[in-house]
């Protein structure tokens, strides 16, 4: 496989995809959410990145630091309760650590996922193990940080991710909403994971062939 380039072209590409995952599967994230919180997370991430798809289009940011800083200002300005704050935080480091950034390689990509899952932690205060997003975000960077090409290390964060999300099933929720259900929130999968999940596989679908 060859490398598709993270640029300005393909981060729009995967914030798109990204918004596309979050219409498709909008009410999962619903249900999920339903479950064990109060039930706004596929209606908040859906308008949410709707609302980021709008800026990017009238704002054109011109190179992948700048899209994702584009996109993390719309989450948190449009997204109410953790998502917003939390994705926002998430892309707004990510787009930090790339910024003025033309071509990226898998070193720097996995750096700035490194950064902003940090933001994440410190934000949220989770640790994996919670049942949050986190669960599915830590394997997904560790996965990309052992990578040594962009295509692989994608694949294998997806796939990480992916355990992640279905491995928050049987957790007590410690953090956010569901904590407050105590014992009564294991059983059910964690729609933060599920989500974050979603972003690591549009991010396959647009920077790796
Ligand atoms: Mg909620």
């Amino acid at each position: 496989m060859t490398a598709v380039a993270v640029n300005r072209d393909t981060t729009v590409d995967w914030m798109r995809r990204f918004a596309q995952e979050m219409a498709e599967h909008r009410q999962e994230l619903v249900e999920l959410d339903t479950a064990i919180g109060d039930g706004d997370h596929g209606t908040n991430m859906d308008r949410g990145m709707r609302k980021a798809m709008e800026k990017l289009a009238e704002s054109a940011p011109g190179d992948p630091g700048a899209v994702l800083k584009t996109v993390a200002m719309a989450l948190v300005s449009s997204v109410g309760g953790a998502a917003g704050p939390l994705y926002g935080t998430l892309l707004l480091q990510m787009g930090n650590a790339l910024a003025n950034r033309d071509e990226v390689d898998v070193v720097t990509f996995a750096a700035a996922w490194r950064r902003g899952l940090d933001g994440v932690v410190a934000r949220g205060k989770a640790q994996p193990g919670d049942k949050t997003m986190v669960d599915a975000l830590t394997p997904a960077v560790h996965a990309l940080e052992q990578a040594h090409d962009l295509d692989g290390g994608l694949v294998e964060a997806a796939q990480a991710a992916e355990q992640g999300m279905y491995a928050t099933t049987p957790l007590v929720a410690r953090r956010g909403r569901a904590s407050y259900l105590g014992e009564r929130s294991a059983g059910h999968q964690d729609p933060g994971a599920t989500s974050s999940y979603y972003l690591l596989r549009s991010a396959v679908a647009a920077l790796a062939d």
